[in-house]
């Protein structure tokens, strides 16, 4: 199939691993590389990358997984809108069976009456409103730059077809600010970054200036075998002569420049605003929320929604899996009381989670 068997190509992929192996031996130093990918932690998984690096090349995860992010507290916040009698509160999949405090998850309150709906794209909530025009349709805005382009077309419909039942509560954040708030961890010590395919066909290469300007490698990397091995030989180049900066592999996908038109439907939709990301904390500027003109359909503003106090789920390890300080295996929970099938973290919910993803695929 093109655009994929000359990715996975066996001869291609040994040579590759011949010089990464060179050059790593060149280096002759350990080398941390870290991906900010969902898609990229499972593909790595998948294809059996990490077993195939010399002993010296460390591939860890990072915080690359939307639903893996969202703090405690907005999982609680979605979970009291929800239980709103007259709410329909749509989600994507991956977020039902994410746990808020207590263990209690979307899926729960839907057993107990709550009316949420899975949606595959932010579009249905104006068919779901124009059909249930006696609720309200909430509409649970969660994602990177790949996905906020879409939840902003919505919202621009909603207001030009002055649609009053329905409303977002955005969770949507933005990847460069949480990979400064890494590259300026002192518990941490990255050399280079695989940066995330998908969200730099929106923002393109600029963004990521930060990491170079740091003195780590940048690589925006594709997705299939041959994309990451060649992201990782391109990464250890930099290292060894020294030529540090933001570098596209991805050149298929990635316009230098981003997407122009979706770009500047989030500027038109959306604001920047500090945002809490688990095991990240609060980061400034990271997350995205309506802005003055759409502020009418932003569910925080419609709904009351008493303070609580939020729990991460005892002995999960997820805040230190997103940081990259441990690997699953050194959670206790993993693989023990914590499955896909009975997850206790996100990371183990998504199938862009790290935990899932080593559960999976090692
Ligand atoms: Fe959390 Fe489960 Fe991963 Fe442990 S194995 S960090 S409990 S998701």
């Amino acid at each position: 199939m093109k655009y994929i068997d000359e990715y996975r190509d066996g001869a291609l992929a040994q040579d590759l691993l011949g010089g990464i192996r060179r050059r790593a031996d060149k280096i002759g130093r350990n080398i941390t590389i870290m991906e900010v990918c969902g898609s990229h932690t499972t593909a790595i998984g998948r294809f059996g990358i990490r077993g195939l690096m010399p002993d010296t090349i460390r591939l860890i995860s990072g915080p690359g997984c939307p639903v893996c992010v969202t703090s405690i507290e907005d999982v609680d916040k979605a979970l009291q809108i929800a239980r709103h009698k007259g709410v329909i509160f749509a989600t994507f999949g991956d977020m039902l069976r994410v746990p808020g405090s207590a263990a209690t998850s979307l899926q729960d309150i839907r057993a107990d009456g709550a009316d949420i709906r899975i949606i595959s794209s932010p579009a249905q909530c104006i068919a779901l409103a124009g059909s249930h025009t006696k609720q309200e349709i909430v509409l649970m805005g969660i994602g990177f730059e790949t996905t906020s382009p879409a939840i902003a077309s919505a919202v621009k419909t909603w207001k030009k077809t002055r649609t009053k039942n329905v409303s977002l509560f955005s969770v949507h954040k933005m990847i460069p600010p949480a990979i400064k708030a890494l590259l300026g961890d002192p518990g941490l010590s990255i050399d280079a970054f695989l940066c995330p395919g998908h969200v730099s066909t929106i923002i393109g290469e600029q963004p990521y200036k930060v990491i170079a300007d740091k003195g780590c490698a940048a690589v925006i990397t594709g997705f299939e075998p041959l994309d990451i091995l060649e992201g990782i030989y391109r990464i250890l180049g930099q290292i060894l002569s020294g030529d540090i900066r933001v570098e596209n592999q991805y050149i298929r996908g990635v316009n230098p420049q981003g997407n122009a038109k979706a770009l500047s439907l989030l500027d038109e939709v959306f604001k920047t605003a500090d945002s809490s990301w688990r095991g990240l904390g609060s980061i400034e500027a990271s997350g995205l929320v309506l802005n003055d003109t759409y502020a009418a359909f932003d569910a925080a503003g419609r709904f009351d929604l008493p303070a609580i106090v939020s729990e991460e789920p005892p002995g999960c390890r997820c805040g230190d899996i997103l940081r990259g300080t441990i690997l699953p295996e050194q959670c206790p929970l993993f693989n023990t009381l914590c499955t896909p099938a009975n997850p206790v973290g996100p990371c183990m919910v998504s199938s862009e989670g790290t935990c899932a993803a080593y559960y999976n695929y090692t």
